[in-house]
């Protein structure tokens, strides 16, 4: 919602206050689905021997991607795990892909079969993961960071927490929600109409 926000807030307003359902060609958003599910059964020990075997060519060489990935190795603490936490007047949350740890240093991992976020430092998910993993671990831990694994370039962008982003994240969380809750134009701001679900019911 937050994000909608931050694209669009007019979009907001169609999606969240009208409720506007407009219908969405699943297809662009089916390899990032099977890839998540697989990954969510694989770390919670199910056996997924017969479902690898539904998977294209390049599905599986995704996968085998995932697979590899280093931080996937590590132990699993929670696997596709709602996680909210409260700034100031606002509850925000989110589901997680994952949460892994070693020793003391815990990863939450998100898996990316498109791309990573362009400013992934500062992103909405990013900033309320953190935060909310930050709540729930109550300090207990030695470090704390967010994993953007991108499974197209097998690259993995890895962003530490610390105080200082702590601070930084809940004020602009903050910022946003209070955005939301005193805007009552919903004005758009955004470039990219062509792209956007709502464009033809937009410009009636
Ligand atoms: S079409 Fe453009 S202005 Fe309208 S909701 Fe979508 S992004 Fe916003």
């Amino acid at each position: 919602m937050l994000k909608t926000y931050q694209t669009c807030p007019k979009k907001f307003f169609f999606k969240y206050i009208e409720r506007v359902n407009v219908p969405l060609s699943g297809a662009p958003f089916e390899k990032g689905k099977k890839i998540h599910a697989l990954a969510n059964y694989f770390l919670q020990g199910i056996n997924i021997s017969r479902l690898e075997t539904a998977l294209s060519d390049n599905e599986r060489e995704v996968w085998q991607s995932l697979l590899n990935n280093p931080f996937f190795q590590k132990k699993c603490l929670k696997s596709e795990y709602q996680l909210s936490c409260k700034i100031s007047d606002f509850w925000v949350g989110g589901r997680l892909d994952a949460v892994v740890f070693d020793g003391d240093d815990y990863f939450i991992l998100d898996y990316k079969t498109g791309s990573v976020p362009k400013n992934p430092e500062y992103d909405v998910q990013t900033m309320v993961y953190l935060l909310s993993l930050d709540r729930y671990l109550n300090g207990k831990y030695n470090k704390l960071s967010f994993v953007y694994i991108n499974l197209k370039d097998k690259k993995n962008h890895v962003i530490e927490f610390n105080s200082v982003l702590k601070a930084e994240y809940e004020k602009r969380i903050e910022e946003i929600c209070n955005k939301i809750v005193s805007d009552n134009l919903y004005n758009c701001n955004e470039q990219n109409c062509e792209r956007c679900e709502y464009s033809k019911f937009c410009q009636l």
